[in-house]
């Protein structure tokens, strides 16, 4: 059975055409073939594409096998080449493999050349394969099935990519998340398969009513996205008006006109999120409230969040969470500069949802602060770092734990008597505890948070300015807080290497710091270059990922045993 071949055959000498060719024929390859001698001729050759195969002479008058090769290569071609010629010698040969020829005949061996050719295009075929499979396990990865659209994968990709393009032009993204309402009816009423039918058809029409530069993804279920790079807040309004026209006209399925109604939430960057799941997670409180409201769609703002249900369930959780103790205290060493020895720990938050799995505090401290969750947090928060602490000190670790406060915690006139009984309750030391809280929590109300703060100093407990370089930095106003360190923010230390401003920030911080008597502590030092300029700048305690990562205060001991902070310390558990 005769196999088509469709052959490139650079060579000068038409008399060794003739041998190739026979002997190809001879074997059974049915040939198209056409011979070349020239690199213009090549290059005409190879834009024609569809070829199976290359063989090349290895030297002609024109041209050489070698710049064959690399035209080929440079072209990206994945064709067979199989360097040719009556005088190659082993060197060349090798050096002809390396270059990436996949095969050399010898003239006058050329009955090794229908095996070398059968092999060569049995690889080539399999590499083919593999690439398509890839391909399409690449497009599988990022569309959804149903619509053929781009799914949540896509679009969190493209919306970072534009998130980033936006900030550096200082433009608008807009994310759209579009939810039809009462879908579940039409599957229920009409079956899977029709209710299938509809998704489609939305997805077509949002499509048609949208500019190529505009992405619709499917994010599953009866849910769309829709991503506008660059378009101003009004033009996200204006969008949303003609998608939900363009829903309007009934869906005809099976002759039956169907109405589909869609609500629509709508965040913009950088006005409501700098990240994609910020996007994601404020237009989907703005989506629901379009929903409850059926107002067809609504533009997020922050007073929206206390009333989303991701909100209301999640404070339901972390009520439980609280009184299940389930949060952990992880802790993040504290190491004094000068001695190169820890000599505290802070205490953060943890909390390892069942379902969502780890949340950081971040997300969920303000809105706790919002419900007055905040008081039986830190309440959790003050028990176990108290014990924690009296468990390290009774093991002959003498270090000082510290712990955040929020705002609302700096109001509370029940505080002080909280720590001080707690205290008393361990038999700690009041010195072992230090309270962390930031200038913008003391300015929310600067005398009550003055009273309770004095009242704490009195008792002995620590006080630190935390975040210290981002909030007011009134000197005057600081003066007169009962503090005896501030924080540097980690804003400022991150990037104190690499830039000036940071670095002087950073520098005048701490001669400030000393100049009023305060200890100076420097957050966020990631490298060892950090760590060796806030040591020339006199700088008293370093905390960050250099030293250590937050962590339970079980793995302390073995932290101790093996890192140079821990030395001569006892590991304590
Ligand atoms: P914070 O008090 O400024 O805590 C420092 C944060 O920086 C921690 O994040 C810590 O893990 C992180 N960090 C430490 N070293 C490095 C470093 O070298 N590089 C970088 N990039 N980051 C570093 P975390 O644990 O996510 O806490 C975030 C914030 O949540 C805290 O900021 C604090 O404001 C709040 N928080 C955490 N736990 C509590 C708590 O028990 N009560 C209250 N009220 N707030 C808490
Ligand atoms: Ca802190
Ligand atoms: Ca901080």
């Amino acid at each position: 059975m005769a196999i088509p071949l469709r052959l490139l055959l650079i060579e000068d000498s038409e008399d060794d055409a003739l041998l190739v060719t026979h002997e190809l024929q001879r074997h059974g390859y049915e040939l198209v073939y056409e011979r070349v001698e020239s690199y213009a001729a090549t290059n005409d050759a190879l834009d024609r594409s569809g070829w199976d195969l290359i063989i090349s002479d290895y030297s002609m008058p024109q041209f050489s096998g070698l710049a064959a090769l690399a035209l080929v290569q440079a072209k990206g071609l994945d064709v067979p080449f199989i360097l040719m010629s009556g005088t190659i010698g082993e060197e060349i040969a090798v050096e002809a493999m390396k270059a990436g020829a996949h095969d050399y005949i010898m003239k006058n061996s050329m009955t090794r050349l229908p095996q070398a050719i059968d092999r060569e295009l049995r690889e080539a075929k399999m590499r083919q394969d593999r690439r398509q499979a890839q391909e399409i396990i690449d497009y599988m990865a990022y569309h959804d099935p149903l619509t053929a659209l781009p799914n949540r994968a896509l679009l969190h990709e493209q919306l970072q990519q534009a998130i980033k393009l936006a900030q550096r032009e200082h433009k608008t993204v807009a994310l759209l998340l579009l939810d039809l309402d009462r879908f579940k009816e039409i599957n229920d009423t009409l079956g899977h398969a029709r209710g299938d039918a509809v998704l489609q058809q939305v997805g077509h029409r949002l499509k048609e009513a949208l500019r190529e530069s505009d992405m619709v993804a499917r994010l599953g279920g009866d849910e769309f996205a829709i991503m506008l790079p660059l378009s101003s807040p009004d033009h996200a309004h204006i969008v949303a008006r003609k998608v939900l026209s363009a829903l309007e006209a009934p869906f005809i399925m099976e002759k039956l006109p169907i109405m589909v109604e869609a609500s629509i939430g709508i965040a913009l960057h950088p006005d409501h999120g700098d990240t994609v799941e910020e996007l994601i997670q404020r237009s989907d409180i703005a989506m629901y409230i379009a929903k409850r409201h059926k107002s067809g769609f609504v533009l997020y703002e922050p007073a929206l969040d206390q009333h989303s249900p991701r909100h209301l369930t999640l404070m339901a959780e972390l009520r439980q969470a609280i009184d299940q103790r389930q949060l952990r205290l992880y802790y993040q060493p504290k190491v004094d500069l000068k001695t190169g020895r820890m000599t505290g720990v802070e205490g953060l938050l943890r909390w390892q949802h069942a379902e969502h799995g780890f949340i950081p505090p971040d997300q969920f401290i303000a809105p706790a602060e919002q419900t007055g969750l905040i008081f039986p947090l830190t309440r959790f928060v003050l028990e176990e770092a108290t014990q924690q602490c009296r468990a390290w000190r009774q093991g002959g670790l003498n270090i000082c734990t510290s712990i955040n406060l929020s705002a609302r915690n700096l109001q509370d006139p029940t505080l002080p008597r909280q720590v001080a009984e707690l205290v008393a309750a361990r038999g700690l030391e009041p010195c072992g505890l230090e309270l962390e809280l930031t200038e913008s929590a003391i300015m929310m109300n600067p005398a009550r948070a003055l009273e309770v703060l004095t009242q704490l100093h009195e008792m002995g407990v620590l006080l630190t300015i935390d975040d210290f370089g981002i909030g007011y930095s009134s000197l005057a106003y600081l003066q007169r807080l009962p503090i005896s360190t501030i924080k540097i923010d980690k804003s400022f230390v991150l990037n104190m290497v690499s830039n000036d401003n940071d670095r002087v920030i950073v520098r005048s911080t701490i001669d400030l710091g000393h100049n009023l008597g305060l200890k100076v502590v420097a957050e966020g030092v990631e490298n060892q270059v950090i760590w060796e300029e806030l040591i020339a700048f006199d700088c008293d305690l370093a905390q960050g990922y250099y030293i250590s990562r937050p962590m339970p205060a079980a793995d302390l001991p073995a932290w101790l045993s093996q890192s140079p902070w821990g030395a001569g310390l006892p590991a304590a558990s």
